[in-house]
């Protein structure tokens, strides 16, 4: 698993698992004996810690207990979406958010920063449609360079909220792609992509498929395993 502090106010924190932000408020309780981990959703978690127990301690405490909670816990981490000075990450670019309050105005990236217009009420359709425009300019120079190499043609592709597909392609050479790859780290993207423009040669996954995916991205096989580890958090984004 990877970790990283992206944002750190009082006892407040954005830990980021697999590329996935996971929400956590620390708090130190003299009454408390041991490290509890409440799981408060939608919120995230909260981890109550001893007195003689430091933060630094806390929260390894939870990035070890991570994994197991994740597959066990009844309420799973949902991501609660799109928050003032929360950070997020785009096709593997890491963003702070920031709403400009005023509703004037296209969503944009600036340097680090995802700039939404409007606040966190009203801006839902705007951030949609900016995503929906991100993934599909970002995607498509890839499936042009793979159905070229493949020689080739797709007729349309379509930016979807697929609730468990990543990507479909079907026989009319019409490709559909999941709005939550948006979240996902670039290869992983790519990878999805080189899986349905593949379908193209062959409609099954035979080895003759998989040796198509590979041709087209050498070393796939480590982006799928990621998907396949991670692919149930992407989905948990609110959109
Ligand atoms: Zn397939």
């Amino acid at each position: 698993m990877l970790f990283g502090l992206v944002k750190d106010a009082p006892s407040n924190f954005d830990l980021v698992v697999n590329n996935v932000p996971v929400k956590i408020q620390f708090r130190q309780s003299s009454r408390c004996r041991r490290i509890i981990i409440k799981d408060v959703y939608p919120k995230g978690f909260e981890v109550i810690y001893p007195q003689f127990c430091s933060m630094e301690k806390a929260k390894s405490f939870f990035i070890k207990q991570y994994e197991w909670i994740c597959h066990h816990s009844r309420q799973k981490p949902r991501i609660s979406n799109f928050e003032n000075g929360s950070m997020i990450n785009l096709l593997g670019k890491e963003l702070m958010i920031e709403f400009t309050g005023h509703p004037r105005g296209v969503v944009t990236i600036e340097e680090s920063r995802l700039i939404i217009p409007g606040d966190e009420q009203n801006s839902k359709t705007k951030i949609k449609n900016f995503l929906k425009n991100l993934l599909l300019t970002s995607l498509k120079t890839f499936v042009d360079d793979f159905t070229k190499q493949l020689s080739k043609e797709y007729k349309e592709i379509k930016i979807t909220d697929f609730s468990s597909k990543w990507g479909s392609c079907d026989s009319k050479s019409n490709l559909s792609f999941n709005l939550k790859l948006v979240f996902a780290p670039l290869p992983v993207m790519i990878y999805v992509l080189a899986h349905e423009v593949a379908h193209f040669c062959e409609m099954n996954h035979s080895q003759k498929f998989w040796d198509v995916v590979e041709r087209l991205q050498p070393g796939f096989e480590i982006h799928r395993k990621w998907l396949k580890n991670n692919g149930a958090h992407l989905k948990k984004y609110i959109l």
